[in-house]
């Protein structure tokens, strides 16, 4: 590793010896140092219990000695003899006292994932997480990127919607709320799609919601899905609660406003927005190190 002592010196403002055998044939001015009284840095972690025990040792000594790794952390690199600046603010850093302990807090998870938004975008995140994660997803409608087809001919998670979603709570401990007032019921809907195709209006999206604003009430729908008896327009509006260790909110609006200055929800805005196109990106690109 290339080092400067007298470049470091200067932004250190201190006199810097350069020293290589400093464990072994120049112990003595390890053991001097100690002596001093002053704080000794040691830029050196790989013997760092052998210059504890010598420390201990030595006669007279007073100094608190501290390590820092400056070879892995700063000069373990081809660029090394640029790295000056960073090793300088790495010794520097080593004569900061320890930082005062941070509040801590304890939860307990379950696993249990909500994920909110588009259906097509929440199923692909999904996919990602499931292994590790009991996922159910609140649909809100698809993205206008969702292919033709989607979403796949199967229920591969629970999936609900409704209106009014509301959220509150913390890692470990969310309550969502939500009115269920549409009126296909995503646990009896197959996915067979047949009330999309006999739909005129258009009005049944991949998302299986019926948007009121285009529906014209003739019940083609409700006739089509008979084997399913999925549909129902005179079922009341129910008010649902469901709890939750942790929510991806891919929403256009962030459930939880504050979400930003208290991250216990991930948000587009917290990831960048368009939030899921750079959480799937993370996640590729965490899925091929070294890329
Ligand atoms: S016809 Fe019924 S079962 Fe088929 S997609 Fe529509 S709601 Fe679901
Ligand atoms: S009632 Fe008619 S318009 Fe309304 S969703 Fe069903 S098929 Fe479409």
């Amino acid at each position: 590793m290339p080092l400067q002592p007298q470049k470091l010196g200067e932004a250190l403002h201190e006199e810097l010896t350069q020293h290589s055998t400093l464990c072994r044939r120049e112990a003595g001015a390890f053991q001097k140092a100690v002596q001093s009284g002053d704080d000794v840095v040691v830029a050196c972690t790989q013997e760092k219990r052998l210059f504890a025990e010598l420390g201990e040792q030595t006669q007279g000594a007073t100094s608190v000695i501290k390590f820092v790794n400056i070879h892995e952390t700063g000069g373990w690199s081809k660029d090394a003899s640029s790295a000056m600046p960073k090793i300088a603010a790495l010794l520097a850093a080593a004569h900061l006292p320890d930082p005062e302990p941070v509040a801590t807090v304890t939860y307990k998870s379950s696993g249990r994932l909500l994920i909110v938004g588009p259906l097509d975008q929440a199923e692909q995140v999904a996919e990602m997480v499931a292994d590790a994660l009991d996922v159910t997803i609140f649909a809100q409608g698809v993205s206008d990127s969702a292919q033709a087809g989607f979403p796949a001919q199967e229920r591969k998670y629970p999936v609900i919607s409704g209106s009014g979603l509301a959220l509150k709570g913390w890692l470990g401990a969310f309550e969502a709320k939500w009115e269920k007032s549409n009126p296909i019921d995503l646990d009896l809907c197959t996915r067979c799609n047949a009330c999309l195709a006999v739909c005129p209006e258009g009005a049944i999206d991949l998302s299986y919601q019926v948007d009121s604003n285009k529906c014209t009430s003739h019940r083609d729908c409700v006739a089509v899905c008979k084997a399913a008896g999925a549909i129902d327009f005179d079922r009341e509006a129910q008010a649902a609660t469901e709890a939750f260790d942790l929510v991806l909110d891919l929403g256009r609006q962030p459930l939880i406003a504050a979400a930003c200055a208290a991250p216990r929800l991930l948000c587009p805005e917290c990831i960048g927005g368009p939030g899921f196109a750079r959480f799937a990106g993370h996640r590729a690109q965490a899925a091929r190190p070294g890329r």
